[in-house]
C-alpha cells in the first residue's frame, strides 16, 4: 500500500468511526465497504516519517554529494549548484544561482566574493561595474574572458534586511556552507593560478583573514593550486588612484609571470608615473 493512501485512510479513520458508530450519516453505499475500510485503516497506520533534519548553515559545510558516476562533470556540477537549497534565505531571496562562467580549461581562474544585484539577475559573476572593471584587467593581461574562468566563493546574492538596498558580504558560515561547491568548480578546471579577489573571497577561499596588504602580492596556495590575493575590483573603483592600480598590476604581473606568459615591456610599465 503507499504511503499517500495509507495517510489518507487513516486520516479518513475517526470520520469512519464516527459513521460506524451511527454519529454521522452514512453516506450512499455499503456500510460493509466502509468496515473493510475501517478496519484496513487501522490495520496501517501510516509509516512515521523520518524527520527532515534541518541543515544548519555551520552544520552542513562537508563536500557536496558526488554524483552517481561518482565524479562531476562541469555540465552535471552546474546542475546541482542551480538547484542547492542550502541556505533557505538566500534560496527565497535569490533571483537565480550564480554558477560561474569561462573557458573551464582555464590556467587562470578569478574567485570573487559572492553575486551583486547584477550578476543575481543576469545570472553570470562579475557583469556589473566591478565586472566590468575586471574585464578591462583581464583584457590588459592579454586575456579576454572567456580564455579564463571566473566564479564566487558564494553562488547566492546575499539577501538584504527588509527595506536596505545595495550589497553586504557574505557571512563567514554562508561561504563555508558553498566552499564544497567552489571546491568542485576548481578541481574541475585545474587553473595553474586562482586570483582571489579581495579580502572576503580570500577568507571564504582559504580561511585568512589577514589584512590586504599582508595577503597580497605573494603566492598562497589552495589545495596545492597557487593563489595570488589582490585588491577586489570594486575597491578600485572607489579609490582610482595610481599606486592602488599599479598594486593590483603588480599582482597580475606575478600571475602572468607564474602562467609563463611572456611579458612586453609596455605591460611591465603599466601604471607607473612613467607610464602615466
Ligand atoms: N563582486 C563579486 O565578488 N562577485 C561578483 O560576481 C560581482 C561583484
Amino acid at each position: 500500500m503507499s504511503d499517500t493512501f495509507q495517510q489518507a485512510l487513516h486520516a479518513t479513520l475517526p470520520m469512519l468511526q464516527k459513521i460506524q458508530q451511527g454519529i454521522k450519516p452514512a453516506p450512499k453505499g455499503s456500510t460493509a465497504a466502509l468496515k473493510k475500510l475501517c478496519e484496513a485503516a487501522r490495520a496501517n497506520p501510516p509509516k512515521p516519517r523520518m524527520p527532515r533534519s534541518p541543515t544548519t548553515l555551520a552544520e552542513d559545510p562537508g563536500s557536496p554529494p558526488a554524483p552517481a558516476s561518482g565524479k562531476w562533470t562541469m555540465a552535471s556540477l552546474r546542475k546541482a549548484v542551480l538547484a542547492c537549497e542550502k541556505c533557505p534565505h538566500l534560496v527565497r531571496s535569490r533571483t537565480q544561482v550564480v554558477f560561474g562562467l569561462g573557458n573551464p580549461e582555464a590556467d587562470l581562474m578569478f574567485v570573487g566574493e559572492a553575486p551583486g544585484a547584477d550578476e543575481d539577475e543576469q545570472g553570470e559573476p562579475f557583469v556589473g561595474k566591478a565586472g566590468q572593471l575586471l574585464t578591462k584587467i583581464i583584457q590588459a593581461m592579454g586575456f579576454e574572458r572567456s580564455d579564463i574562468y571566473i566564479a564566487n566563493v558564494l553562488k547566492c546574492r546575499p539577501d538584504m534586511p527588509a527595506g536596505e538596498s545595495g550589497n553586504r558580504k557574505p557571512k563567514p558560515a554562508e561561504m563555508a556552507t558553498c566552499l564544497p561547491w567552489l571546491g568542485e568548480q576548481i578541481e574541475l578546471v585545474r587553473p595553474k593560478v586562482i586570483v582571489a579577489l579581495g579580502a572576503t573571497a580570500t577568507e571564504g577561499l582559504l580561511g585568512d583573514t589577514s589584512p590586504m596588504r599582508d595577503l597580497r602580492g605573494r603566492w598562497l596556495e589552495f589545495r596545492g593550486t597557487p593563489v595570488m590575493v589582490t585588491y577586489h575590483p570594486a575597491y578600485l573603483l572607489r579609490n582610482q588612484s595610481l599606486p592602488e592600480k599599479r598594486k593590483v598590476w603588480e599582482d597580475m604581473l606575478l600571475a602572468l609571470e607564474k602562467l609563463g606568459k611572456r611579458i612586453t615591456p609596455k605591460q611591465r610599465a603599466f601604471f607607473t608615473k612613467a607610464a602615466a
